[in-house]
């Protein structure tokens, strides 16, 4: 943080009128009232033989930083996390049990799994993760919170069903997080099965098989019969590979929060993904808003583990409260700094919880576009009827403002709901409900994640908005 002469002058005992003849001795020319940079501030302390404690901020870029630090030559190939989305009752659940039963209780004696929230499996001798929350719901709400943990996501598609509304919020959803999408015609096994429709219906998607020239791949199968699940991990390792996932096992782990809660027994309990490094039972780490030392970790199969490597999900106990689902680790090799950061962290986050941070809204716009922070503006319409979202949409991708892009990430028919939001808020994207309104769900989850919502009646006022909010020019009163 910074200080102004007079407050650096209270808290060495100083008069202001001495320090800032001392700061004009050393070249600074002050005011009173001004702020001084931490170089000043050291200066004019060093004078007073004052040792400076620095304040120790850890920011969430921090976290980049570390990454930045993984070294090329020490990355090794890493297993891949998976997320199963669909739409509801096309079988995300019972494929998710279909894919731990046949490839978990291989070689596993008893076999029994535990729910920690993900597990993995073994496919010809290299593994895949599988995040067990299936839905888009899960996987945004994690992207909003800045975590991308799914590197593949499968889209089931029931073949007696084909494309529904959730499918496409799916696609949308994947898409806007830019992973790559396979394909699963689920419920081959029925009589109406009819998989040429459920590509015919997705090719409106982009999401064109490989025999009619595209590059998505399709794989048919039946969960309940458990038909057709090597396909499916053999294409899964197959997108592995040319995605080239890599991470760094020498490293302090980093990674991700699936899921956490307090247990009665153990305290704090929570299921973390490593993504990169290796986690060690003893490791000091700060956990979101939380910190301690890994007590005791357990892997999927509810095994007492001392380590975990990339793509590992382990449920470890130790942390001093409970962190969120989303929430990003880091360990440290220092106890002492992990706990100060910790601690920072738990202060800033009840600092920013009164004060509230904000994401995109029209108001600021422009002003976040004079200052060339975006390029594109993501934009989520909901309407009554197809008609008018596509007229919307084609009519708003019109606007031209020098510099900026309106990028429609997702239309769809019907309320607001909770999910357009959570996309909202992952992909900083404004909200429009054409004659239609956000439900009751939706709009508290607008209010917590500070989503700009818009609701209106006639094209051209939407038009006239988004316009005047480029061009800087948004009434304020609106
Ligand atoms: P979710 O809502 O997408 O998680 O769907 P579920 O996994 O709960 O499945 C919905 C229903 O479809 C259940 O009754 C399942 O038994 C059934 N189901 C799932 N997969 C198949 C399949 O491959 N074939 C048939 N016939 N039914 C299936």
């Amino acid at each position: 943080g910074t200080l102004t002469v007079d407050e650096l002058a209270g808290k060495l005992n100083k008069d202001a009128s001495e320090l800032i003849k001392k700061l004009m001795f050393l070249g600074v020319m002050a005011t009173k009232n001004q702020d001084l940079d931490d170089d000043a501030v050291e200066l004019i302390c060093s004078e007073y033989d004052v040792e400076v404690e620095k304040e120790i901020v850890f920011e969430d870029t921090d976290f980049d930083k570390y990454l930045e630090e993984s070294k090329q030559e020490n990355l090794v190939e890493r297993p891949a996390v998976v997320t199963i989305m669909g739409h509801v009752d096309h079988g995300k659940t019972t494929l998710l049990d279909a894919i731990r039963h046949t490839k978990v209780t291989e070689g596993e004696a008893g076999g029994i799994t535990q729910h920690i929230g993900a597990y993995q499996v073994e496919n010809e001798g290299k593994k895949v993760t599988f995040l067990d929350t299936p839905g888009h719901a899960a996987f945004t709400s994690m992207r909003s919170r800045g975590a991308q943990v799914t590197d593949i996501a499968i889209l089931v598609v029931a073949a007696d069903d084909g494309v529904m509304p959730q499918t496409v919020e799916a696609i949308n959803h994947a898409k806007a997080a830019e992973v790559p999408i396979i394909i699963a015609v689920n419920k081959m096994d029925k009589e109406g099965a009819n998989p040429d429709r459920v590509m015919q219906e997705l090719t409106e998607y982009e999401l064109v098989p490989e025999d009619w020239g595209g590059d998505t791949i399709f794989v048919n199968l039946s969960a309940i019969k458990q038909e057709g699940i090597n396909d499916l991990l053999e294409m899964i390792l197959l997108v592995s590979e040319v995605e080239e996932l890599k991470a760094d096992q020498t490293q302090n782990a980093f990674g991700t929060v699936i899921e956490a809660q307090l247990d009665k027994g153990r305290g704090s309990v929570a299921t973390l993904l490593v993504q990169n490094g290796t986690l060690r039972v003893g490791d000091s780490i700060v956990v979101g808003n939380t910190f301690g030392r890994v007590r005791a970790m357990v892997n999927d199969l509810g095994k007492r583990v001392q380590e975990a490597g990339p793509s590992t999900p382990v449920e470890i106990t130790g942390l001093n409260d409970v962190p969120q689902a989303g929430d990003q680790f880091l360990v440290f090799s220092d106890e002492k700094k992990a706990r100060q950061i910790g601690e920072a962290r738990q202060q800033k986050h009840i600092q920013e919880s009164r004060t509230g941070q904000s994401k995109v809204s029209l108001d600021d716009l422009f002003e976040q576009i004079k200052q060339g922070e975006m390029k594109d503006i993501n934009i989520i319409i909901k309407a009554d009827v197809q008609g008018s979202a596509e007229a919307l949409a084609s009519s708003l991708r019109k606007i031209e403002v020098e510099g900026v892009q309106i990028k429609i990430i997702h239309t769809g028919v019907g309320a607001i709901t909770e999910s357009d939001i959570i996309l909202a808020a992952a992909s900083n994207a404004i909200v429009i409900g054409f004659n239609v309104r956000p439900d009751a769900n939706a709009k508290k989850t607008a209010e917590t994640e500070e989503v700009d919502v818009r609701l209106h009646r006639v094209i051209y006022k939407v038009i006239e908005e988004i316009e005047s909010a480029m061009k800087g020019m948004l009434d304020p009163e609106f």
